[in-house]
């Protein structure tokens, strides 16, 4: 079977599924960086906000007995300022997510990385930091982006589409005899891996590229700043690949597409600071 034939009938699978479950809708409120793509949500929310804090928990205990759990006091009032900042305006994508239980630590850790688990545990690994020097501006537009993958809830939708994959067609009909329950252990069952190893898809990245910026701008961030972390990684990813770049894929659109939009937040971004 082509390519193309395997996409259209897996594009015709997705349609079907939609149809018939309304479970196709955006996870966010449209905006000025107009993220509005119609998402296949299957798994309950619960039932990936429970697997991201058990697993964020897990992580923050492994972390405090190595002694990498907010061993930078200062750094780690940083980032929680920077985070706040961010958190706090994330009300106009999502009204529901300002009553997320929101948390943010710092893990030192070499790696140029970060992410924002579903529901909104946030890990920054000191590296970013340290190694990029990255500015105050350039660490909102790496948590910014970070978040952004939380509000549109990019893991609960990979998580969905690699049900479907997985299970078919047998699932839906589940789905239809009501039995979400035994559906949502299933879903469990597939383990944290589908949730946490899997890179987001390319458009996933995009959304939160343009999300991320808007956020930072909204809460008082100059957007520049996002095309000049891009660059550092880049930079940094000469001697040894970054993790964040190896599950980010980065290109010269990337920049392009930030570019663009930059002029467009750079408003809120004014008006922000000008509070
Ligand atoms: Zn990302």
């Amino acid at each position: 079977m082509s390519m193309n034939k395997i996409t259209s009938i897996k594009t015709v699978s997705v349609a079907v599924l939609c149809a018939l479950l309304s479970a196709c809708a955006s996870t966010t409120n449209n905006s000025v960086s107009g993220v509005q793509r119609s998402q296949l949500l299957l798994l309950p929310t619960s039932t990936v906000n429970d697997m991201s804090a058990q697993s964020y928990t897990q992580t923050l205990q492994e972390a405090k007995k190595n002694n990498t759990l907010n061993a930078d006091k200062p750094l780690l009032t940083r980032v929680t300022n920077i985070s706040n900042r961010l958190i706090a305006q994330v009300g106009v994508f999502r009204p529901d997510a300002t009553k997320w239980k929101w948390e943010v630590n710092v893990e030192k850790n070499d790696q140029l990385n970060a992410y924002c688990m579903p529901g909104g545990k946030i890990m920054v690994f000191s590296g970013l930091a340290e190694k990029l020097k990255a500015t105050d501006d350039e660490l909102a537009a790496v948590i910014g982006h970070e978040i952004a993958h939380a509000l549109r809830e990019h893991g609960r939708e990979r998580m969905s589409q690699a049900y479907i994959q997985q299970f078919g067609l047998q699932a839906l009909a589940t789905v239809i005899g009501g039995n979400a329950g035994n559906m949502a252990a299933q879903g469990a069952g597939l383990g944290s891996q589908l949730l946490f190893s899997m890179p987001n898809g390319r458009e996933q990245e995009r959304e939160a590229d343009r999300m991320g910026l808007e956020l930072a701008a909204r809460a008082g961030y100059n957007p520049e700043a996002a095309v000049s972390l891009w660059k550092k990684m880049m930079a940094a990813n000469k001697e040894a690949p970054p993790e964040f770049l190896s599950t980010h894929p980065s290109s010269e659109n990337r920049i392009k597409d930030l570019q663009a939009l930059t002029p467009k937040v750079m408003p809120l971004y004014l008006a922000a600071k000008s509070k």
